[in-house]
Parts: C-alpha cells; sequence; structure tokens
C-alpha cells in the first residue's frame, strides 16, 4: 500500500490544516504533527525532499519577498514575482524564484502578509467561452 501510494501520491495542501500534504486514493497523508490526517511516513519523505537546496533560474522580473514561517517554525523567505500572485481561499498562490513554479502559501504563515498588498482573486481562464 504504502509504494503504490507514493507511486501514485500528489503534493497537496492539507484540507484539515493547510499544511503540505500528498493524497492518492482518496486518501491524505500530512505532514503536520497535529493533524487527523498525520503520517510520520509523509513528513519523513517531505523533509527528505526538502534536503537539496530547490534549482532552478528562473529570476522574477517584478519581485516581491514573502516571509512565511512553515509548519515547522522555520522563517523561510521566498522571492516571487509579483504579477504571479493570487490569492484562492485561505492561501495565496506565487511563482517563486528559482524553480519559476507556482507555491501555495497560508496566509496564515505569511509574517509579512500587509506588505503585499491588496493580492487579487484566482484569475478566470481567458479560454474561449464554450457556450453551455
Ligand atoms: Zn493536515
Amino acid at each position: 500500500m504504502s509504494i503504490l501510494f507514493s507511486l501514485f501520491a500528489k503534493q497537496v495542501i492539507c484540507p484539515a490544516c493547510g499544511s503540505p500534504a500528498r493524497a492518492a486514493f482518496g486518501k491524505t497523508e500530512c505532514t503536520n504533527t497535529a493533524c487527523q490526517y498525520f503520517s510520520q511516513d509523509a513528513l519523513n519523505r517531505l523533509r527528505a525532499k526538502d534536503a537539496p537546496a530547490p534549482r532552478g533560474s528562473y529570476h522574477a522580473a517584478n519581485p516581491v519577498t514573502i516571509d512565511y514561517r512553515n509548519y515547522l517554525g522555520i522563517q523561510k523567505k521566498f522571492v516571487a514575482e509579483r504579477g504571479s500572485l493570487y490569492a484562492i481561499h485561505n492561501h495565496i498562490v506565487a511563482v517563486v524564484e528559482p524553480t519559476g513554479k507556482p507555491i501555495a502559501l497560508s496566509k496564515t504563515r505569511i509574517t509579512n502578509l500587509n506588505w503585499l498588498g491588496d493580492v487579487p482573486p484566482k484569475p478566470k481562464k481567458t479560454k474561449k467561452n464554450t457556450g453551455k
């Protein structure tokens, strides 16, 4: 089960507590020890995955720094592209250096939230209206 789970698991935000988690087969394994979905295996894997520094060569054209305290209480700084920020539920999604990939950060853990100003809601898809 565990190996299969790891193969299929996707990184998600825990629906119960907003911490990094993984989910597969309708089951959530959360990395927050205080959470009802906590899994030591998920936490171990996250720690192992966190060990190497993120790679990439992405540089934000219009950078904004996000101060963030993660679920382990570790203060981190993310340099994000200001234009990429949007708010969804109680998270802010931002494209960050150096990976150029969007990450979701819980607003309650962003310690300089008021510096970010008004973050717009998730942009509507600009796809053509399919006329439903
Ligand atoms: Zn959780």
